[in-house]
């Protein structure tokens, strides 16, 4: 078995968490560079691999399809026995986009070149909707595909000297964006905070999504699914963390940053969007557990 780290970062074929395995391998990091689509990861691994960044390698992960997770936990058991890093980064935006094309990505650069910010903010609003169906999967990717990774690497995760995940979050998924105050402190109340009590929260916000209750009922506007989905996942890396000492697990915000989810509305680039998430991850052993970092620094959830 190698004596370099080993990372693992999940949607890794393009954004914030292409430049995550660029960043990790230049620090003489093994990256598993995964990505749902096999033809998008290879590519993106090949770049790397360009790049001189030969300790990078491709595995496919689609992080809501429970026999490609197992796949992955296969490989990385055989080859390598353990699991040092997992960045937790494939996240879907929510919300359905007036068009998705096959390749993945929601525009195209010939639109969007000669718009300006406001412009590209504007097409994001005019083309996307809200609907039952994004909520539920932005739920089911962004929470419970993430939750899902975490499990069934947990255990080479504890086979290595210093385990670290680092799932990447968002200002989106702060606290103060719940007006249910009753509920915010809920959540905030780790300590007392189950998994089982996260799966009724999620499933009454859905409940009242249905219902066309989002509003009125205290829960985040506006990327509505995705901010709730990125509080229950900061409330569960939490609740992880106190219940796994010999792991460092904590969320990171990288900034607002250009990329296809943002219509490269974002003002940081994606190498500075990821340099805050790898400063998380590569803090020294004994470094904090259980906390938020934004843009690198530890904040308040
Ligand atoms: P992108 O949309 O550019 O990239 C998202 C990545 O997630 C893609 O690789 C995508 O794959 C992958 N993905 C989506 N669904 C799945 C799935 N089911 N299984 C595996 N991979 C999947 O987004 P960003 O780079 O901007 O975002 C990266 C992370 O940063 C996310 O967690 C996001 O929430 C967070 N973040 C981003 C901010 C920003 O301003 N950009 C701000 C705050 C947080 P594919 O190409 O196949 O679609």
């Amino acid at each position: 078995f190698p004596s370099a780290r080993i990372a693992v970062v999940t949607g890794g074929n393009k954004g914030i968490g292409l430049e995550v395995c660029r960043q990790l391998a230049r620090n003489g990091i093994t990256v598993v560079l995964t990505a749902r689509d096999e033809t998008r990861g290879a590519a993106a691994v090949e770049e790397l691999r360009e790049q001189g960044l030969s300790d990078v390698m491709f595995h496919q992960l689609d992080i809501t399809d429970a026999s490609s997770i197992a796949r992955l936990a296969d490989f990385l058991k055989t080859r390598f026995g353990r699991l040092d890093i997992l960045i937790n980064n494939a996240a879907f935006g929510g919300v359905e986009y007036a068009r998705d094309p096959a390749d993945g990505s929601v525009t195209s650069e010939e639109e969007l070149s000669g718009m300006d910010r406001d412009q590209r903010l504007e097409w994001l609003w005019r083309n996307t909707r809200e609907t039952y169906d994004a909520a539920k999967k932005g739920l089911q990717t962004n929470y419970y595909g993430t939750k899902h990774v975490i499990e069934a690497l947990l255990p080479l995760l504890q086979a290595s000297s210093d385990g670290i995940i680092v799932n990447v979050s968002s200002d989106f998924g702060l606290l103060r964006l719940i007006k249910n105050e009753e509920l915010k402190q809920e959540l905030n109340k780790v300590e007392k905070l189950t998994e089982e009590r996260l799966d009724e929260v999620l499933a009454t916000y859905l409940r009242d999504f249905e219902a066309g209750e989002v509003e009125a009922r205290g829960w985040p506007m506006g990327f509505s699914a995705y901010k709730v989905a990125k509080v229950a996942m900061n409330a569960y890396s939490r609740i992880l963390a106190r219940r796994h000492p010999e792991l460092r697990i904590n969320c990171a915000h990288p900034g607002y940053v250009s990329t296809d989810m943002t219509i490269h509305t974002g003002p940081l680039t994606p190498e500075e969007g990821a340099g805050n998430l790898v400063k998380v991850a590569l803090l020294p052993e004994g470094g904090p557990t259980g906390a938020y970092f934004a843009l690198g620094e530890e904040a308040a959830f």
